[in-house]
């Protein structure tokens, strides 16, 4: 295979493989489908031309969790290579239909749900929040992500962050329906082009409303403000970051009691990816009357829920449990009463996979930002 002047190898460092197998071995996804990063590494090795890329339906299996890349002895990043047969593969035109629908509304209107870009900020209801597209002045950017602009049961997320900054005295404000997509989901698609013109778009709109810090919903977003947009100059943290900071300074208060018992799926965008495991923990563990336990897979180990690089929109071609399921028996089996998440997306996997286990009498799934916005 060749891109531009490069061989595909070459450019993503193929011919240091060892075939150790260490990036299979870690990936909960390949014990189900026939998505399998060491032979895909050969295969594009051995290749060279586009035969690889023919009958690669499971290529669409990876969850772009990234645990391939962090096991890696040799510096290979899979799960990147993984992106780009995608991106190989949407330049074919050969990609699920779906995954063109999350796409091409993304292009038309800024979110790959398939939404209306003027309904964007109608998650608000009749809560005032500052819109600084609109000349409100704020010193903080919430910025809000797709699914919980858009997605019924993830706009509770949003709510309770406005209920919460508030509450703390967090001088905040969003971009209404000025904000799109992030494009981190887009990316791992496949779909570079289109990710690129987003980041030229995103970059000269934060600019232009002054953005110096900002917040996100989405450690999806976290990642790709964080760590792809080249050239952004401002600072980005992850709600969990900026709520522990509160609970710290004294500057929000948790007055209500909650006799739980609660565990914590570690999002792969948040923990893995970028190596924030503490500060969910200190927000769960500062509730008062609610006890913590951790999942035995957890923080570096933990199981990816299976919602993220575009496996939202996605299919699968595996059979049998769900790695979200799989965690609904555990949480059964430690005697929780909620599983706590900091995701849209496991918060959306796990939510269905605790009712598909028949739990949902006893486990509740809920976003730290809704358990903290009723204890204060
Ligand atoms: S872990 Fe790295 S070196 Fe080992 S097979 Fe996978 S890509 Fe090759
Ligand atoms: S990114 Fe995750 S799901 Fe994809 S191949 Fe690597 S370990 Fe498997």
């Amino acid at each position: 295979m060749e891109i531009e002047d490069v061989t595909f190898a070459e450019r993503y460092g193929l011919y240091g493989c060892i075939q150790c197998g260490k990036c299979t071995g870690g990936c909960a996804v390949s014990l189900k489908t026939d998505l399998n990063s060491r032979r895909l590494v050969r295969e594009a090795l051995l290749s060279d031309n586009k035969e690889v890329l023919k009958d690669l339906e499971y290529i669409w299996d990876c969850t772009t969790c990234a645990t391939c890349t962090l096991r890696c002895p040799k510096g290979i990043e899979p799960s990147e290579v993984i992106i780009g047969m995608r991106t190989l593969l949407i330049e074919e035109m050969d990609l699920p239909s779906t995954i063109q629908e999350a796409l091409e509304s993304t292009y038309k209107d800024g979110n790959p749900w398939g939404r209306a870009r003027s309904k964007r900020s109608e998650w608000a209801g009749d809560l005032t929040v500052k819109n600084v597209s609109k000349g409100d002045e704020a010193e903080l950017l919430y910025y809000v992500g797709c699914t919980p602009a858009y997605d019924p049961r993830i706009q509770s997320v949003a709510k309770s962050l406005v209920k919460i900054f508030d509450a703390a005295g967090v001088d905040f404000g969003t971009l209404g329906n000025k904000e799109s997509c992030c494009g981190n989901e887009i990316r791992r698609m496949g779909e570079v082009g289109l990710f690129e013109m987003m980041v030229e778009d995103n970059i000269p709109l934060f600019e232009k409303y002054n953005v110096k810090k900002m917040v996100t919903s989405s450690p999806h977003c976290l990642n790709t403000f964080k760590n792809e947009y080249e050239g952004a100059t401002f600072e980005v943290q992850h709600y969990t970051q900026l709520l522990a900071e509160l609970i710290e300074s004294g500057k929000l208060k948790l007055t209500k009691e909650l006799d739980k018992t609660i565990t914590y799926q570690d999002p792969c965008f948040l923990g893995k990816q970028n190596k924030i495991f503490d500060e969910p923990r200190m927000i769960l563990e500062s509730i008062p009357g609610a006890t913590f336990i951790d999942f035995d897979r957890a923080r570096e180990r933990s199981l990816c829920c299976e919602g993220g690089g575009g496996r939202m929109w996605a299919e699968g071609t595996g059979e049998g449990e769900r790695n979200a399921e799989t965690r609904a028996h555990e949480a059964n089996e430690m005697g929780a009463d909620i599983i706590a998440v900091a995701c849209p997306f496991c918060l959306l996997t796990l939510e269905d996979a605790v009712k598909l286990a028949g739990y949902e009498d006893t486990i509740q799934v809920r976003d730290i930002s809704e358990i903290i916005a009723e204890l204060i």
